[in-house]
């Protein structure tokens, strides 16, 4: 087994071995580009020693320490010095790498190899007792809090403290012998809080280390991260043991992170942070503010074209937009690290189709390269620009969107207010690792400090979240929960405000929001707007692409017009349930309590005109696309008064000796009706099988509203479906009585009517016997919603907010199975009901109308099943276009 590989052994392809970090280290390596030499322990190693430590073994996968001590005798070689020598010493960053980049998730240690006798050394090599000092105390402070687990706060309290006793807040204004002062008291912090020295041996730094760094995979913020970003648990990181250089030298020296392009808005062009006399890890912290890469260039020049030079290699090499760390040693420049670069939505977008133009990607590819979530998110809306807008301050816009909501201070009370409903934006004067619930849970991310590539701004474009970074005009006091704005105003806690992550501007109180570019473009609205020039040119070509049809789920005209004006080729799932409700309630009560035939008959007929209308505005809408129309399946209870207040309100009645007639016979007959299990009760087409008439009417008048419509020369193409079958014989009685119905309409009215008559299959018995149920369908639809509930047994509604928040700390699962369809269990289900039905029924046409319908995920499992349609709600449909699309092109 091979645990250890030096930077010239891997390439870019080699992620899930070496993790991205190292994959493009050795990657850069190979290109010859100036990268500190090093080695990559792999992702294999990783999980080989938490599998010893899960059984309880611990300790090191057998060879490992002989291989690393044969990979750092080679980088001693290389480098002509030896880890943590007297005089000169080798100092190494060991870093964590997973395949799915998160960043400051997981742990980092720089400058081992120091200690009280080598820190000595540095200063004699350096020329610089300020420096090694300096690096020694950042070694304490990252090994006492990464390794050794002391609070971090410790750390920067007495630093803090140095810096008042100096009279100062600068790092900068610290000497060597105050940061002397701050090494000695770092080791003594360490020593309370560990009952230990700080180890001196620089061989046993470097191996608690890479230990600490495989061990941060598994802290709670990494595990959260994971299953916000769907990354699976199982990978394990890699670590990056590397030569140091220093970007703390002196102002000839700094660090800096850049983008081959602004990762914000897709614009061409390279963009970054540069921090002179600083390590890598104060730019990303956004301890102190940073310039840009332009004014880099006034103060090193040659260092400037330098990393230009190698972004404009690194992005034709990838094809793709990259992000890169880099430092500057005393005026030489040093490749960290690079990667294909995190973007927003809408930079997604443009990278993809400038890249096209530029020649350096097809249009194939193109759409591969966005997704629909990011399609989603730019469909959000935007703050209205001519609106009243009181302006608090103008930050950066790391994380394009419009987030309105509460200030709040900290992670916990973010947590907290977002769980009763409420939307909160975190305010903080920077983000660390520790704030990512908060980030999570808020609508929006405001900071004072740091910039685009900050913590904060890199992680809330990974998640969409609108995001405000270096607003640096307020004063954020984390402790007093307030901010105050530079004419003086404050923002206390609870207090509502709105940020805009595109502008980067902060405004007081709710600012309305507008429709985004994307929506006015699907809406049709002609626009001179380069977005949405970008998202039309990859919808063409992914319509174009796509085997799949795409349907909504709609039941109003208004909404099937915007679906359809969204690029809907139909109705997949017209619910009729809430045409029963609001006024046409008393209607339903009539029918409940009718006492015989005839009280049924009459409540019906008042209600087949009223249907007939609903059904003619939708046909008009969808004119000359199918329209699947479902009969009523509501869980009966629904629609009838609540059993417990009804029985009060007539037992109060009662009481005060009053007889109220209409609730007392409501009660007796919402009694009779009563479900224990409502969702496994009289609903579908066991509603229709026990109350006959309805489905008639609701197929009468769904067959005149047609015939209406073809008297006007419309083109309707109505589909009835029938729900919650569960066997062949439900829907062999209710088509005998549909037909029947049709039959009359078509003779009463001189025409003849195509209208399709399928099912939903939403029952796991149906999805067994679909060969039988085919045979007597024209059509399935899977009604995933349904078939998810009953495949687990999970109550639709009530378990996402019971336990399953406990489902996925154990990683039972990382989605809800509402949400993404469970491609396993419920696929399997679904998998199996298409290739049955098709084997008796081969014209059967299949779709999915349940929420999985425009789930990304779930389109993609869609199309390889061979269903031939989805159907979701309309703000979903350019959603599952686009992802039919990428379905299919991502197999070519
Ligand atoms: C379903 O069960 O997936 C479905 C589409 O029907 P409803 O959500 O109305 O039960
Ligand atoms: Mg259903």
């Amino acid at each position: 087994m091979t645990w250890v590989y030096d930077f010239a052994e891997g390439s870019k392809d080699q992620k899930d071995l070496l993790g991205g970090k190292g994959a493009n280290l050795a990657e850069m390596t190979n290109l010859g580009l100036p990268v500190p030499p090093g080695f990559t322990i792999s992702t294999e190693t990783c999980r080989a020693y938490l599998a010893l430590k899960e059984t309880g073994e611990g300790g090191e996968p057998e060879g490992l320490g002989e291989e690393v001590t044969e990979h750092l005798a080679a980088l001693e070689e290389a480098m002509g010095k030896k880890l943590g020598d007297a005089d000169d010493p080798l100092l190494v960053s060991v870093r964590s790498g997973a395949k799915f980049s998160m960043p400051g998730m997981m742990e980092t240690v720089l400058n081992v190899g120091l200690n009280d006798t080598s820190v000595g050394g540095l200063a004699a090599r350096s020329e610089s007792d300020r420096f090694a000092q300096d690096s020694y105390r950042r070694l304490l402070q990252m090994f006492g809090g990464t390794v050794l687990h002391v609070d971090s706060h410790l750390f920067s309290e007495s630093l803090d403290e140095a810096k008042r006793a100096k009279g100062t807040d600068d790092d900068l204004d610290l000497d060597a012998d105050d940061l002397r002062g701050v090494v000695e008291s770092f080791k003594a912090i360490i020593r309370e809080q560990t009952g230990r020295d700080f180890p001196q041996d620089p061989r046993e730094q470097m191996d608690l280390a890479i230990r600490a760094v495989f061990d941060s995979w598994n802290t709670d913020r990494a595990r959260l991260y994971r299953r916000q970003e769907r990354i699976p648990e199982d990978l394990g990181t890699a670590v990056n043991v590397q030569a140091m250089v220093f970007g703390n030298f002196g102002m000839d020296s700094g660090s800096g992170v850049a983008f081959t392009r602004d990762p914000a808005s897709g614009a061409q062009g390279e963009y970054g942070d540069y921090l002179q006399n600083a390590q890598g890890e104060d730019v990303v912290a956004g301890i102190r503010n940073t310039v840009s890469l332009a004014d880099m260039a006034e103060i090193d020049r040659r260092s400037h074209d330098d990393l230009m030079g190698i972004m404009s290699r690194l992005e034709r090499h990838y094809r793709d937009m990259c992000d890169i760390e880099f430092t500057v040693e005393r005026g030489k420049l040093w490749m960290l690290q690079t990667r294909v670069g995190k973007r927003t939505p809408e930079a997604a977008f443009r990278i993809a189709v400038h890249m096209v133009d530029e020649g350096m990607i097809q249009m194939d590819e193109a759409v591969l390269r966005v997704t629909g979530e990011q399609l989603a998110q730019l469909m959000f809306p935007r703050f209205d620009e001519s609106s009243e807008r009181t302006l608090l301050a103008t930050g950066m816009n790391a994380s394009p969107g419009a987030a309105v909501g509460k200030a709040v201070f900290d992670s916990d009370t973010a947590v907290e207010w977002a769980a009763r409903g409420e939307d909160v934006i975190l305010v903080r004067k920077e983000t660390n690792p520790d704030d990512l619930r908060g980030m999570v849970a808020a609508r929006g991310i405001l900071t004072s400090r740091g910039g685009k590539t900050s913590h904060a701004a890199v992680v809330a474009r990974g998640m969409g979240r609108t995001c405000v970074c270096g607003a640096e005009s307020l004063d954020v006091d984390t402790k007093g929960k307030q901010f105050t704005v530079r004419d003086g105003e404050v923002v206390r806690e609870g207090d509502v405000i709105s940020i805009d992550g595109t502008t980067g501007e902060v405004f007081a109180g709710a600012v309305p929001v507008a429709d985004s570019v994307v929506v006015r473009h699907f809406e049709g609205e002609k626009l001179d707007d380069d977005l949405a020039h970008a998202v039309a040119r990859i919808m063409a070509h992914a319509d174009g692409a796509r085997r799949l049809r795409v349907r909504t789920n709609a039941d109003t005209p208004e909404d099937a017009a915007r679906a359809r004006r969204f690029g809907a080729q139909g109705i997949g799932l017209c619910r009729t349930e809430h045409m029963f409700l609001g006024e046409r309630r008393e209607l339903v009560e009539k029918l409940i309590v009718a006492e015989d035939e005839a009280g049924v008959e009459d409540a019906l007929a008042a209600l087949l005109p009223l249907q007939r209308e609903d059904f003619a505005g939708i046909l008009e809408e969808m004119d000359g696309l199918p329209v699947t129309i479902r009969l009523l399946d509501p869980p009966l209870h629904e629609f009838l008064p609540d059993l417990t207040e009804l029985s009060v309100e007539v037992a109060l009645a009662e009481e005060r000796g009053e007889v109220d007639e209409r609730a007392a016979t409501l009660l007796t007959h919402v009694r009779r009706l009563h479900e224990q299990n409502p969702m496994l009760g009289l609903r579908g087409v066991r509603l229709g099988i026990q109350i006959p008439g309805l489905f008639l009417m609701q197929a009468r008048a769904m067959a005149e509203a047609a015939a209406d419509r073809m008297a006007v020369h419309g083109t309707p193409r109505p589909e009835i479906m029938v729900p919650l079958v569960a066997s062949v014989r439900e829907l062999e009685i209710v088509r005998a009585d549909i037909e029947r119905v049709i039959a009359e309409v078509e003779e009463d009215r001189g025409v003849k009517l195509d209208i399709a008559i399928g099912t939903m299959i939403e029952l796991p018995r149906a999805a067994f016997l679909a060969d039988r149920i085919a045979k007597r369908a024209d059509f399935f639809s899977f009604g995933t919603n349904d078939l998810t509930q009953m495949a687990w047994g999970f109550s639709r509604d009530d378990v996402e907010s019971s336990f399953f928040s406990r489902y996925f700390e154990h990683g039972i699962f990382d989605v809800s199975p509402f949400e993404s369809l469970d491609q396993r269990g419920v696929g399997g289900m679904v998998e199996m009901g298409t290739t049955k039905g098709r084997e008796t029924n081969p014209d059967l046409k299949i779709g999915v109308c349940g929420e999985h319908g425009g789930d990304p995920r779930s389109v993609h499992f869609f199309d390889e099943v061979g269903l031939n349609y989805v159907s979701c709600s309309p703000f979903r449909v350019p959603v599952a276009r686009l992802e039919a699309g990428r379905s299919v092109l991502g197999k070519r």
